[in-house]
């Protein structure tokens, strides 16, 4: 890579994609300098870089730290673009690559970019079964946890490196050019740390801006902000909808879904629950099809696939009732799309932190949910709420073991218990991810 070979680089930023950017561009023959505000004790990989030959540089971004005469910057996602040091780099002509734009330079597989509000994670997850189901050698790579660039180190001409992307990600990208992008929705919702929608959306649509002819641009085609952008796309447009049949791109209705207007399958053999997965089904069996995989293939992963951890993920059935855990449903709006995916009726557990929001989203989807057993630092405002709405049963409880019994008891036959908790977990639980993993050890323990 020439504009790296032999040339000074800061690497801003310690996490983990930040310390596999540093190495990598340290192992193609740049001298890299690695900074980072946090102490030098306290950045876990700082000695390791340092023993390798780097610079670093810890505990401040130095004022004066671009005198060095830096030719490119590789920053980790988490440094948003307010920092000074980024702020100074603009100032004086210096480009910022994320660590995506630099995974991008150094293979040279296919990629698949994935990205969007929602759904980004269940799509690259479904897109990668089918690819790998279908031989095509696929690598799961971004935001989804394994490190984009550490990724493409590994990647030959004959694999496929499936990207989750953040907004963060993109937009410190220059010539990231996915072979098929796919952009599942966008809500203003989910600002994320950016200063306003424009510069969200914008970076989200970066995915696409380097697309010609030759690559494919999946997209929401029932959001208008995604397609009054797709018009500018140069890739070849592919539009799904769910709201029913449509003669271009890929569609569904309740019964079936279509691909260009003619029928695929039976909509029934999709495992997953939801119109807002149905969303994330579509964008992934186009993708499959795009790159030749076969539809008894793709067929297979939508009977078998039943989520993603902590995503509405089916855990068991037990005594005729499906217990689902939605752990990563943060937030109301979250909650409302997995009660949108259920008509039988529901026991859901929610409760945790109280970030002061409104659970007024919920309130079009609450006929069919008989209690609510809520649990944590929201529990008043839960209560309040489930009364006022007229649930038949709101029942405080003091944490998620007992919420469980709890809905146990009260259930029927035929009910779905669902952990959505419509709320963050710090109170009780390290990360979503725990509280979610205890829902599953306590139902997996439930016994005959
Ligand atoms: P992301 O990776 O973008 O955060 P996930 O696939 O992890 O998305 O899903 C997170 C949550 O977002 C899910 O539990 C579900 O409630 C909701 N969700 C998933 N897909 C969609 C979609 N296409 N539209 C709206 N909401 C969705």
């Amino acid at each position: 890579l020439p504009l790296v070979y032999h040339k000074k680089i800061l690497v801003l930023g310690l996490a983990k994609s930040g310390t596999a950017a540093a190495e990598i561009l340290h192992d193609l023959g740049a001298f890299v300098t690695v900074n980072d505000s946090k102490p030098f004790e306290q950045n876990k990989n700082a000695q390791y870089l340092l023993s390798k030959g780097m610079t670093v540089i810890c505990g401040s971004h130095p004022e004066n730290l671009l005198d060095e005469g830096f030719s490119l910057i590789v920053k980790n996602p988490g440094i948003p673009y307010t920092n000074p040091v980024i702020a100074d780099a603009k100032k004086r002509g210096i480009p910022v690559w994320s660590e995506v734009e630099l995974a991008f330079r150094i293979s040279d597989a296919p990629m698949i970019g994935i990205t969007g509000s929602n759904g980004k994670t269940t799509t690259t997850t479904l897109i990668f079964d089918m690819l790998e189901g279908g031989n095509k050698h696929p690598l799961i790579a971004g935001n989804i946890g394994t490190v984009a660039s550490s990724v493409a180190t590994k990647a030959t001409e004959d694999n496929i490196i499936v990207t989750e992307l953040s907004s963060f990600q993109l937009m410190g990208t220059e010539e990231l050019k996915p072979k098929i992008a796919v952009l599942t929705n966008l809500y203003e919702a989910h600002l994320d740390y950016h200063t306003n929608f424009q510069e969200y959306t914008d970076a989200k649509f970066n995915v696409t801006k380097n697309q010609d002819e030759n690559d494919w641009f999946i997209y929401n085609g029932e959001q208008k902000i995604v397609t009054d952008y797709a018009l500018k796309t140069k890739a070849q447009k592919v539009p799904f909808y769910v709201s029913g049949k449509m003669e271009v791109g890929i569609s569904a209705d309740d019964l079936y879904v279509y691909w260009n207007g003619e029928k695929l399958f039976e909509r029934s053999i999709i495992k997953l629950r939801g119109k807002h997965n149905l969303e994330n089904v579509l964008a992934a069996t186009a993708v499959s099809l795009l790159l030749d995989c076969s539809l008894e293939n793709i067929m297979e992963v939508l009977t078998s696939f039943h989520g993603v951890k902590h995503r509405t993920q089916f855990v068991r059935e037990w005594q005729n009732r499906k217990f689902y855990n939605d752990s990563k449903a943060t937030n109301a709006l979250a909650t409302k799309s997995a009660l949108e995916g259920f008509s039988e009726p529901v026991v859901l557990i929610a409760g945790g932190v109280d970030r002061g929001h409104s659970f007024d989203e919920l309130i079009p989807h609450l006929h069919n949910v008989k209690a609510i057993i809520h649990y944590g630092a929201t529990a008043e405002r839960l209560q309040e709420f489930g009364v006022q709405q007229a649930i038949p049963s709101v029942i405080p409880v003091s944490n998620l073991i007992e919420a469980i019994a709890k809905a146990v008891q009260l259930s029927a036959e035929g009910d779905i218990i669902l952990l959505s908790p419509a709320c963050a977990s710090w109170d009780q639980y390290e990360s979503f991810e725990d509280r979610g993993d205890e829902f599953i050890e306590q139902v997996l323990a439930l016994n005959e």
